[in-house]
């Protein structure tokens, strides 16, 4: 049976018979892979205690042709991340980008982009100085841009042209999560007319949205904090996005409010 090693990051586990595990994973270079770990819950087993969430680690399998599912031969750990599991709200703000990860991540179709990018979140919810929440924020949002579907949220997401609000106040631009984003009032009238769903969202969000978007890691570590009203505003826009696009409920989010309210 042909033989393969990739880092991985354990996407699912579930017991398996007495004393093994079906991992889900998501490889460096394999894209999601289904493994069995035979005996990893016996003490003995060199597997044992290593198959944790949030760690970096690389992995032996073998893959047979004639199922899906590879067998685990051999561990070891690149990068443990133990202060993940040690804070309630990073490990909340941990399992929230897991399970999105997971969500994007398909069998068969390799995305190191992906993979990194979880890596890099695991990292940076791990750093003291840094706002969990935000670091989340900007996973989703970055994990969207990999996958071709980032928000439009500056200009009209349908014909390129100045999006203006379209309330009298001036605070609230039109948004269709199909569309892919914000819409000006001519083409709002179209998608709505073609059957789809628009609504509005505040300015206020949708540039929060961009200056984020446009935010290297680094970058954002020296932003100041956001107000707690807009930074709920802006969460709860990329949850639906996320959703949507996804076609799935994110079990894990919202998350608990003091969550959010990390600094
Ligand atoms: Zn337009």
């Amino acid at each position: 049976m042909p033989r393969i090693t990739d880092k991985v990051l354990v996407l699912r586990r579930f017991p398996f018979g007495e004393t093994s595990l079906i991992l889900h994973v998501l490889t460096e270079k394999h894209g999601r892979v289904h493994l069995v770990a035979r005996g990893a819950f016996r003490a003995k087993s060199p597997l044992c205690g290593l198959l944790d969430f949030f760690d970096t680690l690389e992995l032996d399998w073998a893959q047979s042709k004639r199922s899906t599912m590879g067998e685990v031969r051999s561990g070891r750990l690149v990068t443990r991340r133990r202060r993940l599991t040690q804070d309630l709200t990073r490990y909340r703000t941990s399992l929230a980008a897991l399970e999105l990860g997971s969500a994007a991540a398909r069998e068969g179709l390799p995305d190191p982009g992906l993979y990194h990018r979880l890596e890099t979140c695991f990292d940076l919810v791990g750093v003291p100085e840094r706002d969990p929440a935000l670091e989340l924020l900007s996973f989703d949002l970055d994990l969207l841009r990999g996958l071709g579907i980032a928000p439009v949220v500056e200009l009209c997401a349908a014909c390129a042209g100045t999006a203006a609000p379209v309330d009298a106040g001036g605070a609230r631009a039109a948004f269709s999560a199909g569309a892919g984003g914000r819409l000006c009032r001519k083409c709002a009238i179209g998608a709505r007319a073609q059957g789809g769903r628009v609504g509005t969202l505040g300015v206020e969000v949708l540039s929060a949205a961009s200056v984020l978007m446009r935010r290297s890691v680094q970058e954002r570590a020296d932003l100041p904090p956001m107000p707690e009203e807009l930074f709920r505003g802006l969460r709860d826009f990329v949850d639906r996005f996320l959703e949507y696009h996804l076609e799935t409920k994110l079990r894990s989010r919202p998350l608990p409010v003091a969550a959010s309210q990390a600094t």
